[in-house]
């Protein structure tokens, strides 16, 4: 079943309407959704499903189907589901998604400061890590916090560039994930663009303009083996 994504064209949604297309253990598919399903590091959304009767049902994780594009939201055992054909209203946890955002998009900007293949990531509300294959000698925490935050006062707005699997693979230099290579088979591939600072595939969800970032700083640096040297970050 084919959920159509409705955060890929705008991240901001809090809130819409879906219909219920299919009920299962695993959890609730809609015919489309604001609840983004965790992937490429980031965490999946978490909310409520509301029926027109004002119960709530709770959704404590999003994760990806079966099939692409499918979207499963989870709900606690025991929790009284919805019948298929049946309208329900959608909300996130905005506050949980925004910070999300913010530190998604810290990544991409820290990902430009420093300088080398990125082996891991991944974005929780309240911090966030990527992990470089680097000489640990080359990282400071000072100096990563204070370089990102001069590029996230730049405050450029994002944006998002669509192009073919052939245009990627003729620009290999666009993947820095080594670990998370972007979905390919569809025929086109998602990039963020930040304009002057960077550009790579990536189907998360990102902030409009950088400067709503605000600034970061980085919790922590160590060593997770010798191609995971790992940068976590927080939003300050
Ligand atoms: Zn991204």
């Amino acid at each position: 079943m084919t959920t159509e994504l409705l955060f890929r064209k705008d991240a901001y949604l809090k809130t819409a309407t879906a219909r219920v297309v299919a009920v299962s253990e695993r959890g609730i598919e809609l015919d489309r959704t604001i609840f983004y399903p965790q992937g490429g590091g980031q965490m999946g959304d978490t909310g409520a499903l509301v029926r027109d009767s004002g119960e709530r049902i709770a959704v404590a994780d999003t994760r990806k189907g079966e099939s692409p594009d499918s979207v499963l939201h989870v709900v606690a055992a025991g929790t009284a589901m919805p019948a298929v054909g049946e309208n329900l209203a959608l909300e996130i946890d905005w506050a949980r998604r925004y910070a999300l955002m913010r530190l998604h998009t810290a990544l991409h900007v820290m990902s430009c400061v420093v300088v080398a293949p990125v082996t891991g990531g991944n974005i929780a509300p309240d911090k966030a890590r990527l992990d470089f294959d680097i000489d640990m000698s080359l990282l400071d925490a000072e100096r990563i916090t204070r370089e990102t935050n001069a590029l996230i006062e730049r405050s450029v707005a994002t944006e998002t560039v669509w192009i073919t699997d052939d245009e990627l693979d003729a620009r290999p230099e666009l993947v820095k994930t080594m670990s998370v290579q972007p979905p390919r088979g569809s025929g086109r591939v998602r990039l963020l663009r930040i304009p002057g600072i960077d550009l790579q595939p990536c189907g998360g969800t990102h902030v409009a303009n950088i400067g709503e970032i605000g600034a970061i700083r980085v919790l922590r640096i160590r060593s997770e083996g010798r191609r995971n040297r790992r940068v976590e970050i927080a939003l300050v």
